[in-house]
């Protein structure tokens, strides 16, 4: 029963995924995820695995808030299904568009933005993820044009990979900048504060090592935060949710939003938006559900041995579970 190897189609190809797996732990604080994309080597998934060993074994800080506002996350898709994502976004008034996919112009960009605003209203809020694609120049172009295409973006996350680019557009352009990368696969999330190159940082739970060791980083960064989920299936969403739970203030929507673009989840009542906020909770895996997105045996077997390799790495043990699916802690 411990551990679980899920598998799940993507509705959209996201972050050139198609499949979406990973690994569900439980343990005595309940239910934890470990699913480091498969292009993290050993070492930069021990981070991944702490943040699951810290669900499972210690559970997380106290909430201050019963409820998440988050944003609607449109893929690089063409306007008419972007605008059909935010009318079925469950009223999110704040939307995030994936920008800089291979392959697709700029015009492409600006009729979904455009799309996008027509669909959100002139109060919704846009902001827009490059992740990291951009150089310096056409970042400075592109924020221009997408910025007008938009009606004004909220912010841009990492529209250009180096950090000394991001302080330099920061600077140069309009639109605010949000950091993403440059925290969570830094050697040093601190440079982005010292090269003054962010007015947002974007902070996930599974690569940065857990709630705890997330909210250290939002006290040390300063910087408005934005608790963002690495494509989670509910079990991940919930420790997401007690980090954005956990901050003293939050300003921004949240990327929590991301259960709908996997075709199947874990437990029987997702984490998803309601009235544009997702409810502090922690689900629990559900028998039918995980029957029905249990990994195939190739690929089982392969999170089986990678789970062994970055545990033994990170030093933290696989924690025992006598408990059966559906019994775990409450
Ligand atoms: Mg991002």
């Amino acid at each position: 029963m411990n551990p679980r190897v899920y598998a799940t189609a993507l509705r959209t190809r996201f972050r050139g995924l198609e499949v979406r797996d990973g690994v569900l732990i439980h343990g005595p604080a309940g239910w934890g995820e470990f699913s480091p994309f498969w292009d993290y080597d050993a070492a930069e998934s021990t981070a991944w695995w702490r943040a699951a060993h810290e669900a499972a074994t210690l559970g997380w800080p106290e909430p201050v808030r019963t409820h998440i506002p988050v944003n609607v996350t449109v893929p690089a898709v063409g306007p008419g299904r972007a605008a059909a994502i935010v009318a079925a976004s469950g009223g999110c008034t704040t939307a995030k568009v994936k920008v800089a996919e291979p392959g697709q112009s700029v015009a492409d960009e600006q009729a979904r933005l455009e799309a996008v605003r027509g669909a959100l209203g002139p109060g919704g809020r846009i902001r827009i993820d490059a992740n990291g694609a951009w150089d310096l120049e056409t970042a400075l172009d592109r924020l221009a044009v997408l910025d007008r295409a938009a009606g004004g973006l909220e912010y841009a996350e990492q529209p250009c990979a180096d950090v000394a680019d991001l302080a330099t557009l920061r600077r140069r352009g309009s639109v605010p900048i949000a950091a993403d990368e440059s925290i969570r696969r830094a050697e040093d999330p601190m440079a982005v504060v010292r090269a003054e190159a962010a007015d947002v940082v974007v902070l996930k739970v599974q690569p940065l090592g857990g709630v705890r060791a997330a909210i250290r980083i939002a006290e040390e960064v300063g910087l408005p935060v934005v608790v963002s989920s690495a494509l989670e299936t509910s079990v991940g969403i919930a420790a997401g949710l007690a980090l954005a739970a956990a901050l003293p203030t939050l300003e921004h929507a949240c990327g929590l939003a991301t259960v709908h673009l996997l075709a199947a989840d874990v437990v029987a009542d997702p984490l998803l938006p309601v009235d544009g906020r997702i409810e502090v909770r922690r689900p629990e895996p559900d028998p039918v559900a995980l029957a029905a997105t249990l990994a195939d045996d190739a690929v089982t077997a392969r999170w089986l041995d990678r789970l062994q390799t970055v545990a033994a790495l990170a030093g933290l043990p696989v924690p025992e579970s006598a408990e059966a699916v559906g019994e775990g802690s409450r």
